[in-house]
Parts: structure tokens; C-alpha cells; sequence
């Protein structure tokens, strides 16, 4: 298994190193009428000797070695070109870009500066950015992480809570962030077509909204999921229902696809 790990952690070298892991992006969208909002980036790798390497894989090895400072900075600048071009295919609706940013990179690097550095060099404007952490990301240093995500946010960035209910969880952390909105976990919304009741998921929704947050649901995958988590006052919603990750040549074709409609509306 070690001979194995290394393998990978060659591998994952020389990818990083050429710059051959892109984002993909998977779609968001409101729950009560299927508006267009924005797309998540997501990391995707297909090795030549190893094949589709999972992210959940990939990007934990990287955070080990540390390999996730190169690739996090190359995944940002990617998404960030992306949007600025999708902007331009839907000028009237921009839709923003979601960047997963890691734990690690908000410990060891300047966040702050790598993100303001991109919106300046791609022209992407601040609002079309939203960054993800996840609660992981409190327990290393909670001012520290604090005081960056205030920065992020005073440069106009906004900030979401991936995975929310499923981490370290302390609630007081809530409202000292300046967060804009919450993720559901997918394990949340797996849940909801097989219980009547849904308590987990409507306390989330109305703790985000009495915390002036939006609030988003993951892993939406089928129409009685959009119309249980409408039913519970969710936002907005991400899935398999709307789309998968899509590379960034399909993305932009879905996009054009949709300003057709609204043009001809
Ligand atoms: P995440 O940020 O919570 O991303 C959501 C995951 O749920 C993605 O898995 C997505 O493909 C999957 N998903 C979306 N819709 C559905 C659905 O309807 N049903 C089901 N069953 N799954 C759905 P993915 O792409 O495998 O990524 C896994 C995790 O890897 C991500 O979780 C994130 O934590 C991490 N990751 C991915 N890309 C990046 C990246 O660029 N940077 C960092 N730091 N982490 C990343
Ligand atoms: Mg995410
Ligand atoms: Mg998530």
C-alpha cells in the first residue's frame, strides 16, 4: 500500500507540476423556480497510468505533501479566468464561481493575497467569487482563519459553509464569521425523501435564515427533493437533478444555452 501511495504521490506531482487537474463545474441554482445562480468548482483528475483519480483522494494527498498550495492557487486562477468569460455569455445574471479552499491553505499560505492578486489579474469582479471552507478550517487557528475570511469578505468576496452539520461543530462560531451563506450535506438531503419529518434539515434552514444566510442544499438529486427542501424554506439547491461537473467547454455551452432562453422570453 505504500509503494502504492507513492505512486500516486509521484503521479500527483507531475500533474500538478503540468497543470493537468482542472476545475469542472456543477451548476446552482434557486429551488422555487430553477434560476441559474452560479457553479461550483470541482476538481477533476485523469491520470494517464492511473485513470479518474476520486478527489476526496486526491486532494487529501495533496494536502498532505502540501502539493495543495500549487494546485489550490492554479484552481482559483482557472475558475476565476472561467467566470469572467461566462459573465460576458450572461451579462444581465452573471453567474458567481464557488471555490473550494482548503484548510491547509488557509494555515500555511496568504489567502487573502492569492485571492486578491487573481480578481486583479483576471478582472473578475469580487462579487462573482464565492469562497467554501468547510468547518474543519476553525479548528487550526480560529482567529487567524477569522481574521482572513473578514478580509476576503471586505474585498467583497462572499463565503459559504460547506458541508454544515457534519464537522466540528460549535455554533458560536456563526455569527463571529462574516459568512454570507450555509451548505446542507448531501447526507442531510439523502435523508429527506425517506423520513416525513425532516427537524435536522428545517433547523438549519431556519438557523441560517435567522443569521440573515442563504442557505443551500447539496446532493439534490431528483424533483420530490427540490419540492421537500422549497416546502422546508431552503434557498437554493446543487445536484445531480440540475447537473453534474461539467468541464469548462460544456459549462459554457450550458450557459449560452440559457441566455438563449432568456433572450427569447
Ligand atoms: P464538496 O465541496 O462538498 O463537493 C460536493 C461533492 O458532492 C462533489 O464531489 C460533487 O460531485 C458531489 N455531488 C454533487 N451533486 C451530487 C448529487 O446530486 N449526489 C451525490 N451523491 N453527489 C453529488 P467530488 O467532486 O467528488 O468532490 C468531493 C470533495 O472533494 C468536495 O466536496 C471537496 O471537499 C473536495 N474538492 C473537490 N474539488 C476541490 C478543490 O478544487 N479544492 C479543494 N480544496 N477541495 C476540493
Ligand atoms: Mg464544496
Ligand atoms: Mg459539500
Amino acid at each position: 500500500r505504500l509503494s502504492e501511495r507513492n505512486t500516486v504521490i509521484d503521479r500527483l506531482k507531475r500533474a500538478v507540476r503540468n497543470g493537468e487537474i482542472e476545475p469542472h463545474y456543477q451548476s446552482q441554482h434557486v429551488l422555487s423556480d430553477g434560476r441559474l445562480t452560479g457553479f461550483e468548482a470541482l476538481a477533476r483528475w485523469d491520470d494517464e497510468v492511473l485513470g479518474a483519480v476520486r478527489p476526496d483522494v486526491f486532494i487529501s494527498i495533496a494536502e498532505q505533501t502540501g502539493l495543495i498550495v500549487e494546485l489550490g492557487e492554479h484552481l482559483l486562477r482557472r475558475a476565476c479566468e472561467d467566470a469572467t468569460q461566462w459573465a460576458e455569455l450572461m451579462p444581465k445574471a452573471p453567474p458567481v464561481v464557488s471555490v473550494n479552499i482548503s484548510p491547509v491553505q488557509f494555515a500555511r499560505t496568504d489567502v487573502t493575497g492569492l485571492v486578491s492578486r487573481v480578481l486583479h489579474e483576471t478582472g473578475l469582479p469580487p462579487e462573482l467569487l464565492e469562497v467554501e471552507v468547510t468547518e474543519g478550517v476553525l479548528i487550526a487557528s480560529r482567529e487567524k482563519i477569522a481574521a482572513t475570511l473578514q478580509e476576503l469578505s471586505e474585498l467583497g468576496v462572499s463565503i459559504a459553509l460547506d458541508d454544515f452539520g457534519t464537522g466540528y461543530s460549535s455554533l458560536s462560531y456563526l455569527k463571529d464569521l462574516p459568512l454570507n451563506r450555509l451548505k446542507i450535506d448531501q447526507s442531510f438531503v439523502k435523508d429527506l425523501s425517506r423520513t416525513a419529518s425532516n427537524p435536522i434539515v428545517s433547523t438549519i434552514v431556519q438557523l441560517g435564515h435567522n443569521l440573515g444566510l442563504n442557505v443551500i442544499a447539496e446532493g439534490v438529486e431528483d424533483q420530490t427533493d427540490v419540492d421537500l427542501l422549497a416546502a422546508l424554506e431552503c434557498d437554493d439547491g446543487q445536484g445531480y437533478l440540475y447537473s453534474r461537473a461539467m468541464t469548462k467547454e460544456a459549462t459554457s455551452r450550458y450557459i449560452t444555452e440559457i441566455a438563449l432562453q432568456a433572450s427569447q422570453q
